[in-house]
């Protein structure tokens, strides 16, 4: 037991090194490899804190060596000198790890700190395992994606790293579970389906399984409506890496949900690693059950950005090498500077560039790109007409066609007619009279109120503003 004085001072001090590094740092940072730091203890100018993992203490030290200095400058003076205890993982038991000390040079070395965390207790599945054998099991994993071809850029640098860190020693890291998330075609899956293919590189006797929320939904339903309920569960149950692609579906979908939260309470309490994806971050998930969500907290969240001019640049230049091409600097950077969406969209725009240059003989220039990119922009955009201003609205609000020409006058439907009246106006040279026909009979006062409130609401509240300015742009000019 250390007594408390002793304890208080290392809080003190500790306190005083989060102040500067606050300050220098940004919240997100802050929150993900500061505040899971505990203060351990101060014995005269060295103190010793106490972090989650091995890998949390590299990541410190390759990325906030300097700044930990600072703190300790500030907090203890030019001879403070700061050392780390590893909390002991439970898969890495009897591993010791040599001390880690951050200090004046010349100094002797620091004792040894290593304190062991509590295991999580193992339960048994009351399933009984019918002759699964691992190594065999499908994983229904896609072997191109790998972190070999994962392009690391300030982007995406946490959520590689963790992911690696994951692939690296599934179940020990404090990453448990991992749930990664961002926009669409940013290399989530990418980046999860490339920690199950290590796995399997390495270790022969796991069964990882990668499966979307939409197949474990629909499996989930087809074993109600078969009455095998209890082997969805315990084949689940048996899984060693679970990783569950775009839990955004689960939403709203709350028997499913209750199951996934069973089997990932087995999971978690069995050692066994969950790797989630989500379009968007845990919090911002709605119609999920709040202990679902609580539960992802256990583990680490990162995100992934879009992709800056120079990942883009990277990932291009990656891509085009690994077809065999090799194209102009020039235009690399024109492509690069045109698509800056997604990674799936700047492949897409590669893909027909390399089929376009090998069914013309010609070698890829920055007309030949120019000419391409045209095309697929101009492709992807919508004709206008009211159909298919419908169909971007309702997919957008996800409410269905005839509720929108119904005689609705719930507000999720009010807004969405409203919108398309609106996008209608804007976007065709059809009359008033002609719009509100064509949304459920309505009369041209009525398409007046519709645009005027549109137009307010823009004014008012940007989401609408940028809704509405998402919306117009799927369409052609
Ligand atoms: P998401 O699941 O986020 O929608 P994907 O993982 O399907 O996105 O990625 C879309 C495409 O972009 C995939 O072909 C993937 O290989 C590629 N991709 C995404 N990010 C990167 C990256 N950083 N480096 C290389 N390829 C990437
Ligand atoms: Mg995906």
């Amino acid at each position: 037991m250390i007594s408390a004085s002793i304890e208080n001072d290392a809080q003190i001090v500790w306190k005083n090194c989060l102040k500067v590094i606050r300050e220098n740092i940004s919240e997100q940072s802050f929150r993900t490899w500061f505040e899971p730091i505990i203060p351990y203890k101060l014995s005269g100018q060295k103190l010793v804190i106490q972090v989650p993992s091995q890998f949390f203490y590299e990541w410190l030290e390759d990325n906030y060596v300097q700044l930990l200095r600072k703190a300790l400058d500030f907090s203890l003076g030019r001879d403070g000198q700061l050392e780390y205890s590893i909390v002991v993982d439970s898969g890495d038991k009897g591993n010791n790890k040599p001390p880690i000390s951050l200090g004046a040079p010349n100094k002797p070395a620091p004792q040894k700190q290593q304190y062991q965390q509590e295991k999580p207790t193992t339960v048994n599945s009351p399933f009984v395992l019918r002759g699964l054998d691992n190594a065999q099991s499908e994983s229904f994993l896609n072997r191109s994606y790998v972190f070999d071809n994962f392009i690391e850029g300030d982007c995406n640098r946490l959520a590689r790293a963790a992911s690696y860190a994951v692939a690296e020693k599934p179940s020990v890291t404090s990453f448990n579970p991992l749930m990664i998330y961002g926009g669409v075609g940013l290399g989530k899956t990418h980046l999860v389906q490339a920690i199950g293919n290590h796995i399997k590189a390495n270790t022969a006797d796991k069964f990882v399984l990668y499966v979307s929320s939409e197949k474990f939904t629909s499996q989930f339903i087809n074993a109600i409506r078969n009455n095998s309920l209890q082997d969805f569960m315990a084949f689940y149950m048996q899984v060693d890496v679970l990783i569950l692609d775009d839990v955004q579906f689960l939403s709203g979908k709350e028997k499913t949900q209750e199951t996934f939260f069973h089997i990932f309470n087995h999971l978690h309490q069995s050692g066994k690693q969950i790797v989630m994806t989500s379009d968007r971050p845990p919090r911002d998930l709605e119609g999920m059950e709040d202990r679902l969500l609580s539960r992802f907290k256990w583990g680490l969240t990162a995100d992934l950005q879009s992709p800056d001019l120079e990942t883009r640049i990277a990932i291009i230049h990656k891509k085009t090498h690994d077809e065999g091409v090799e194209i102009d600097f020039e235009v690399i950077e024109y492509l690069a500077h045109c698509i800056d969406s997604n990674v799936r969209e700047l492949e897409g725009v590669m893909i027909s560039l390399i089929a376009q240059s090998s069914l013309t003989q010609r070698t890829i220039d920055l007309e030949l790109a120019k000419r391409t990119l045209n095309h697929i922009v101009t492709e992807s955009e919508k004709e206008v007409n009211i159909d298919s201003i419908v169909q971007v609205v309702t997919e957008h609000y996800q409410v269905r066609i005839a509720d929108l020409k119904s005689k609705s006058r719930l507000r999720s439907i009010v807004i969405p007619r409203q919108v398309a009246m609106y996008l209608a106006k804007e976007l065709t040279n059809l009359s008033l009279k002609a719009i509100g026909y064509n949304f459920g009979g309505r009369d041209h006062s009525t398409v007046i109120h519709a645009i005027q409130t549109v137009n307010d609401l823009m004014d008012t509240n940007t989401e609408m503003r940028d809704t509405v300015k998402k919306l117009l742009t799927q369409f052609k000019k």
